[in-house]
Order: structure tokens, then sequence, then C-alpha cells
């Protein structure tokens, strides 16, 4: 029989006289600290990685001056929830902006689709559809109307009002790429309207990597007086006479509120508390994984400058192909050229257990139809991560289904990616909803007293 946890009496009380544990110190935990903190709560952050940061997290290699995500990230102008707080940890400076080229690979060739010219200069589609696709997506780009695009899907309206051939060399390569076969096809125009509505050509990156910014907003949570707790994985979390108790690392801790930022199945699975049914729709909300290696090649493998290249899943292995030192001086990683390999694919997808070596024979061979004269030789070193929880998959009319920030358990909240819609998943809106559960924990603590 497991022996009983060490118990603690509540963590300290603070200006408010309340406490709050955070589970995971990504970018939606620690933006939740940082406001509770703010507000005079006691704020534990627990997380079971050894650095903040979550899946936008990095990890540098000995002969390199900034750490690398491991899972490619950048910004777009408009995720103002994440470049605001930036300012207001007076890290702002640390945000550089770029006009990368992003591009489609079609036929063998990258092309461009990232601006109006290269949109009517694209060959996949007649000069007609090129047109009619810039200008519904210009609409999509301009109009704030979500509501209306989702209960129709991404592909029914993308060929309706975009086309058939459009949908087909652009769309259709996309969602299925995205979603895989399985879902593609079930995706709300919601999706697409956010994707298309929510960002900039220009793109912003962090100077450090995303791993700079989350050890500043780490220090600046604790600044504030909190506790962040890395290496500390939090086990369970049941209801007592005094509040919520968090078994984490070997030691239990006595909270007035908890607030989970992982998946929401986990959550279902560490909060026995929770009734049954709601568990099992939590449980239940899809989600796909993510695949990515890293490689670092002695040469740059797309001459032309290409910094991102979605790829056609009908002709090859996975999704992106990012080369991040066209967006980045390769002088910040020792010289070597940076391009990471991704795919999201199910959780119970082959990939994620097949070893190193098996997945990146099946994968790199891929690179001599970006440039041909890519030889396995110019790999100098490579890392593979993945993630079971990685990317959301909604389906039509889910804003009547996303799970509220509070739970059915009185104090037990969860801001989730799951929950960002019509959102896509992204940094900015994990800083997003990591400011609204604090409010909703302070403005609930308020309306018991
Ligand atoms: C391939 C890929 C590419 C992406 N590209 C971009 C991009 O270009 N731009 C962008 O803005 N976003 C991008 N994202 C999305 C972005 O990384 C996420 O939306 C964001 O980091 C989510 O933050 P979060 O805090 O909600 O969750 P997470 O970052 O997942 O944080 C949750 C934390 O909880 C911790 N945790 C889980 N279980 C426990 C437990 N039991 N006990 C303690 N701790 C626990 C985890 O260790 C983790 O640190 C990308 C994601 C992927 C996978």
């Amino acid at each position: 029989m497991s022996q009983p946890l060490p118990q603690s009496p509540p963590a300290s009380a603070s200006a408010s006289g309340r406490s709050v544990a955070v589970i995971g110190a990504g970018f939606a935990g620690l933006s939740a600290a940082w406001d509770l903190a703010a507000d005079g709560w006691s704020v534990t952050v627990y997380d079971g990685a050894a650095h903040a940061g979550g899946l936008a997290g990095g990890f540098r290699d000995a002969s390199w001056e900034w750490p690398l995500e491991h899972y490619y990230h950048h910004l777009f102008q408009t995720d103002r929830a994440i470049i605001g707080l930036a300012e207001e940890i007076g890290f702002a400076d640390r945000l550089q902006t770029l006009r990368p080229v992003s591009a489609s690979f079609y036929r063998g060739k990258a092309y461009p689709l990232d601006g109006v010219v290269p949109i009517l200069t694209f060959p996949g589609m007649p000069f007609i559809d090129r047109v009619r696709m810039g200008a519904v997506g210009a609409y999509l780009k301009l109009t704030p109307d979500w509501r209306s695009l989702e209960d129709v899907t991404a592909a029914a309206w993308a060929r309706r009002w975009m086309g058939k051939r459009a949908y087909a060399a652009v769309w259709e390569p996309l969602l299925l790429g995205k979603f895989g076969p399985e879902h593609y096809e079930h995706v709300p125009m919601s999706w697409l309207w956010a994707r298309l509505h929510a960002r900039s050509f220009k793109l912003i990156y962090v100077a450090g990597g995303f791993q700079a910014y989350a050890d500043a907003l780490q220090r600046a949570v604790e600044g504030r007086g909190a506790v962040v707790r890395l290496s500390t994985p939090v086990r369970g979390i049941r209801r007592t006479d005094i509040g919520l108790a968090v078994a984490a690392g070997d030691g239990e801790a006595t909270f007035d509120a908890v607030v989970a930022t992982t998946a929401p199945h986990v959550l279902a699975r560490l909060a026995p508390d929770l009734p049954a049914d709601y568990a099992g729709r939590l449980a239940d909300l899809e989600h796909l994984g993510a695949v990515v290696f890293v490689l670092a090649l002695k040469q740059q493998l797309m001459t032309d400058g290409t910094y991102w290249l979605n790829l056609d899943k009908r002709e090859m292995p996975f999704l992106a192909c990012v080369e991040h030192t066209n967006l980045i001086d390769a002088a910040h990683y020792g010289g070597d050229h940076l391009v990471y390999m991704g795919d999201y694919l199910p959780p119970d997808h082959p990939a994620f257990t097949m070893s190193h070596d098996d997945l990146l024979a099946q994968w790199l061979p891929a690179l001599q139809r970006i440039n041909p004269a890519f030889r396995p030789d110019w790999v100098r070193t490579s890392w593979l991560s993945r993630a079971a929880y990685a990317q959301p998959v909604v389906p039509c009319g889910f804003s009547a289904h996303v799970p509220p920030l509070a739970t059915p358990v009185p104090g037990l909240y969860l801001a989730s990616m799951s929950q960002v819609y019509p959102w896509d998943r992204g940094t900015n809106f994990a800083v997003d909803i990591g400011r609204r559960v604090a409010a909703a924990v302070a403005t609930d603590a308020v309306s018991m007293r």
C-alpha cells in the first residue's frame, strides 16, 4: 500500500489572504501567475519539466549563443497579448520584426504565397482563380464575423467561394497536412478564418529565443513573490475540507484555488472529484500531437532564402520544412544551418514510438526534393521532439462546447489550448487565456467573500 503523502498547511496567506496553485509554467501558466501575484495571491507554479516555456521552450547545443525552440516558433504582428506582456515585463526590446519568405511546395518547386503579387503569379491555377482567392482572402482578413463561418466546413466553404481549383491547389493540402485524412474535411471554416484574420506577413522573433522570453517571465513572476517549482510534476488534485490539495513531487499542499494549464484529458486524470460526465467530455476533446526534427546542417538547404515551406503530404512524408536560419542569422548558432522537419499526427501514430534513426531515415530523403544537391552528410547532428498534445481539433459549432474556465469543482480552473477557440493555439492566445483565467479566479474569490 502506498504511504500517505506528507501534509503541509495551506500555502502561506498573502495580501488577499488567498493561495493558488498554477499547474504548468508555459505561457498560459506564467501569465496567470503574473496577474494573480499582482492581485495579492500567494502563487505556487508547478511544472514537471526542468525549464519554463512548455511547448515554446528551447534547448541549446554547446556551440550556440541562443537556445532554439524544440518546435518552430514565431509571432505575428497581430499577437497583441504576448507583445503587450513583453512590454509590461520590460522585454519588448527583444522582439525583432522580420519579413521572411513563406512558400508552398507545388510540383517540385517552392512558390511564395505571402502577398498579393505572389498570389497573383502562383501557377497552380488560372489567373481568374488567383484573383478570386485573393479577394476572398482579403474578405476573411477584414471580416470580424467568424460565427457565421463555424457551422460550415472549411473544405465546403473554400470550394464554394474560392473555387475548386484554388481549394485543390492551396487549401486542401494545407487542411489535409495539418489535420490528416480523418479530420480535414470536418474542420470548421472558423479555423481558416482565424488563420487568415489574425496573421501578418511580417513575423516577430525573440532575440535569445522563446526560452529567453519564458525565463524573463518566470523571473518577473518570481519578482512578484510567486514560487516557481520546476521538475515537480503534479500527481493529483483532490477536494478537502479546507481547499484543494495538490500532490506534487513528493509532497502535498492545500490551496484556495488551482489553475491547470495542462491538456484537458490530463486534468480529467489528475482530478478524480470532477463529475464523470464532465471529465469524459474533457477526455473526448480531439487533438493531434507534433513530431519535429531539428537538423543542424553544414550548408543552407533552401538557398532562395525561404524560411517556411508548406509541403503536400500526398507527396512528402511530413508537413513543414522550416529553415530557422533563413529567419535568424546562423551566427547565433555557431554557424549551423538549422532546419525543422515537422508534422502533426494522431498521438497513437507509429511516429511517436519509432526510433530517432528510423524516423530520420524515413523523412530525410525528402530534403533532396527540396534541394537536389542535399546530401545526408550535410547533417552535423539532429534532435527529435514529440508532444502528444500539440494541436486541438475542433468540430463545427464548437463555440457551444468550449469548456468554461471554471470547472464544476469549486476553485478548480482549466485554461488550455483547447479553449482558445475561435483562435488556433499559439503563445499569444496562451497569454490571453492565462490572463483571463487569472481574472476569473480573482472575480470568483471576491464574489464568494
Ligand atoms: C510544432 C508547433 C509549432 C508551434 N508554433 C508556434 C508558433 O510559431 N507561434 C506560436 O505562438 N505558437 C506556436 N505553437 C503553439 C504554442 O507553443 C502553444 O500554443 C503554447 O506554448 C501553449 O502554451 P500553454 O501554456 O497553454 O501550454 P504548454 O506550453 O503546453 O504548457 C503546459 C505546461 O504544463 C506542464 N504540465 C503538464 N502536465 C503537468 C503536470 N502533471 N504537472 C506539472 N506540470 C505539468 C507542461 O510541462 C508544460 O510546461 C506551436 C506549437 C507546436 C507544437
